[in-house]
């Protein structure tokens, strides 16, 4: 997790002026950048394999009762 100093007022992604609606990033997108990479380094665990595609099985975890008919 990275930690942004509040006194910064500029954007961690592209340097620009942040944007108070989405400090502390200028923009939406750059929010999105830096989710989008915080969450590529969780998943790129040491070791395991670059090929980390969504292999989400909704049969695992999820319930699945209440199915009227
Ligand atoms: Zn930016």
């Amino acid at each position: 997790m990275v930690e942004y100093r509040p006194t910064t007022n500029k954007c961690p992604i592209c340097k620009k002026a942040t944007e108070q609606a989405f400090r502390p990033f200028c923009s939406k997108r750059c929010a999105n950048v830096d989710l989008f990479n915080w969450l590529k380094g969780e998943y790129a665990l040491p070791g395991a394999p670059a090929d980390t595609e969504e292999e989400y099985d909704p049969h695992d975890g999820l319930p699945q009762g209440d199915r009227s008919n």
